[in-house]
């Protein structure tokens, strides 16, 4: 069983408008709205790849019932913890091209309840093969609120996909994620500096000691494929051109990839290539944690895996 972690998940609401107009009225006709968050979004493709999976994390309110309900419909298996705040509303207003966003923080969790969630997660934990952490942490909790459920959840692998300070904090701490998938955009704010596709800059990047210990770093960099670390070995993966109707969330489909592929016991080629096939495809539809599997086939054979000496 796969299990998914989304600390801070949300209700998504897209509104899209032909002008935007600011200071009066805006109608919108055709609303969208899904469970979001990072970890909901890798949920959602685990399960049409026929993934045994449970989405787990904080949920609160008249909105996280609302999560859970479009889960339900879906037949996805979620045990989030009930928390007393109110999940968030997350709105992405679609206008001329151009999207402005509007993200509520959410709630703020409390001591007890960050405590009540550490209980909750390692039973959990306990009957998963693998996890996923994806997303930011909600306020209230401790920076290093991931590295404490590594803690708990060890000696089971996890998939982690988060960045800036959380990110950091994990790396800091002796217990690692078995895997870390940044953008290149959060590679740099790892390292305080921009990073050139080029692959001995990045072989010596992902070797400096801060990733120590860590088994899988996969650095996804949109239309440009990867470059990953597996132990002591590098790959370029190399991703044929697409129409892109929608990228976003293509990095949680990649995860989701991932984490299945280790889950399956698949060899490094074949654990990079389902990874990017899956963001490629959710590149590929309007709908964010949505893929079409038919043209699965047809993507995998045209990445090319080459190994770095
Ligand atoms: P997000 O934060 O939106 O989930 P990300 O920045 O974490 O995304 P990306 O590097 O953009 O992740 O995408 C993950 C993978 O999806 C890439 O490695 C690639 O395989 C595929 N992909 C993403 N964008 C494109 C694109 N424009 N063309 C082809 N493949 C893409």
């Amino acid at each position: 069983m796969i299990l998914t972690i989304t600390m801070n998940p949300s209700i998504d609401i897209s509104y899209p408008l032909e002008t935007f107009k600011l200071d009066t009225v805006n109608r919108v006709k055709e609303v969208r709205k899904t469970a979001g968050g990072k970890g909901l979004n890798v949920t959602r493709i685990l399960k049409q790849l026929d993934a045994e999976v449970i989405a787990s994390g904080l949920i609160g309110g008249f909105l996280g019932e609302e999560i859970k309900k479009d889960l339900d419909q879906t037949r996805i298996a979620h045990d989030f913890l009930p928390i007393s705040g109110e999940t968030r509303n997350c709105i992405a207003i679609l206008h001329e091209g151009q999207q402005t966003e509007i993200l509520e923080s959410g709630p703020v969790i409390s001591e007890e309840e960050a405590s009540a969630f550490l209980e909750h997660f390692g039973k959990l934990a306990a009957k998963a093969d693998i996890i996923s952490f994806s997303g930011s942490l909600p306020e209230g909790l401790p920076i290093d609120f991931y590295s404490q459920m590594l803690q708990v959840c060890q000696p089971k692998p996890v998939v982690l996909d988060c960045s800036g300070a959380a990110l950091t904090a994990v790396l800091k701490e002796d217990v690692k994620p078995k895997l870390i998938k940044p953008n290149t955009e959060e590679l740099a704010g790892l390292l305080g500096r921009s990073v050139l596709n080029d692959v001995e800059e990045l072989k010596a990047v992902l070797s400096e000691p801060m990733f120590t210990g860590i088994e899988w770093i996969v650095v996804s960099m949109g239309g440009d494929g990867a470059f990953a670390k597996h132990f002591d070995k590098f790959y370029r993966v190399t991703i044929p051109k697409i129409e892109v109707v929608n990228p976003v969330g293509s990095g949680d489909a990649t995860v989701a990839g991932l984490t299945a592929a280790i889950e399956a016991g698949l060899s490094d080629e074949a654990v990079l290539k389902q990874g990017n096939v899956l963001g490629m495809l959710n590149a590929q539809e309007a709908t964010t944690g949505h893929v079409n599997l038919a043209n699965y086939q047809i993507l995998f054979d045209q990445i090319n895996i080459e190994e770095i000496g």
